[in-house]
């Protein structure tokens, strides 16, 4: 299938902002940035990385909002020009620093808005990803929810019927099911997938460091998760080309090309970018009768929902720790005050002569 599958989406108005002008730092500027951010990998104890069109133009695939992007080029009434096939594309380098970093567990999860499939090309695991759009090469059945992994991008887009039978087989306690697989791209209009949206949620808050790759965070609920460690202290950093609806939210940002960024920031962390391996690309390697799984584990969304839980614990105690402290604060402050107004009026008295003499000299102070 053709990388523009947006053709195949219903008709809607609201895109967003559309073709603002890219910005580029300077290379002294961009490494320094690039010294910060790896300092700040090094040292965060929980990193996600938020992922969108933009880490795959490299690949040859156009990107949405940017001077060139699909919804760009369609509000002037053209097209962009592809040369390339979902099936052809491989993961850029940006692609495989995020699964390298994960294997050496600088970086803890990745939320993608990509629909590519290219996060699933590096090899990398699904205990690691959530897909908030769909992925052409994932296939979903409608009766169990269970997804699989495809060798080839679907032929529809918007959760359609792909006509062919539910992969789950039989075993000691179920009998094989009988559901039909669907494609598993969102169109406009459609609820985002239960498991990948929850998990995002809970692990965009545990993070310490929430990163954003080459989005203009735009699209809800996708945009807004990484600011959800804010209110936990955590930081969150912007690297794109184009301004973002949250860059005066971010504790950094850097303007450049995110393939440049990765490759400063591995070297950084002395990491060695591995090339694109077909041999662990589950699209690619297996023969076509194999049957690979792409499930969010439950017992995986409770880990993560249980470290949600005890953070927001935490948060919650220390809040009302802070309010006590601060009520005791202000009661102390009070007391202070009629404390300091009684000691003035004590001195006060003390010095008024009159307050001293007694009631008949005062009369004639008076008079006198
Ligand atoms: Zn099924």
């Amino acid at each position: 299938m053709s990388c523009n599958y947006a053709d195949g989406l219903s008709h809607y108005e609201n895109k967003g902002i559309l073709g603002t002008p890219e910005k580029f730092e300077n290379g002294e500027k961009v490494d320094e940035k690039c010294a910060v951010l790896a300092d700040w990998i090094k040292n965060s104890k929980h990193v996600v990385i938020h992922t969108g069109a933009g880490i795959s133009t490299s690949a040859g695939i156009p990107d949405f909002r940017g001077p060139n992007g699909v919804w760009t080029l369609e509000k002037q009434g053209k097209k962009p020009n592809i040369n390339i096939s979902f099936n052809d594309a491989i993961p850029t380098k940006t692609h495989m620093a995020l699964k390298h970093l994960i294997d050496k567990q600088y970086v803890h999860y990745i939320i993608s808005q990509n629909i590519d499939g290219l996060h699933l090309k590096t090899g990398m695991s699904r205990s690691n990803i959530a897909e908030l759009h769909g992925n052409m090469f994932v296939e979903q059945c409608n009766l169990c929810e269970s997804q699989f992994v495809r060798f080839s991008a679907t032929t529809s887009v918007g959760q359609k019927c792909l006509g062919t039978d539910c992969k789950r087989s039989a075993t000691l306690r179920a009998r094989s099911c009988r559901g039909k697989l669907y494609d598993t791209i969102l169109d406009w209009e459609d609820s985002l997938p239960e498991m990948d949206l929850e998990m995002s949620d809970y692990q965009s808050s545990i993070a310490d460091l929430n990163i954003c790759l080459g989005t203009t965070l735009q699209i809800v609920p996708s945009g807004n998760l990484p600011l959800k460690c804010k209110k936990y202290g955590g930081k969150v950093v912007i690297v794109n080309l184009q301004p973002t609806k949250h860059d005066k939210k971010a504790d950094l940002i850097i303007n450049t090309f995110v393939d440049d960024v990765l490759v400063k920031v591995c070297k950084r962390l002395g990491l060695e970018i591995p090339e694109y391996n077909p041999e662990i690309d589950p699209t690619k390697y297996q023969s076509p009768d194999t049957t690979i799984e792409w499930n969010i584990l439950k017992d995986e969304l409770l880990t993560a929902k249980r470290r949600y839980e005890k953070l927001n614990r935490e948060y919650r105690k220390k809040k009302a720790e802070e309010k006590l402290f601060l009520s005791k604060f202000k009661k102390a402050r009070v007391l202070l005050k009629k404390e300091v107004l009684v000691a003035t009026k004590k001195e006060e008295k003390v010095d008024d002569p009159k307050e001293e003499l007694p009631l008949e000299n005062k009369e004639q102070v008076i008079v006198g």
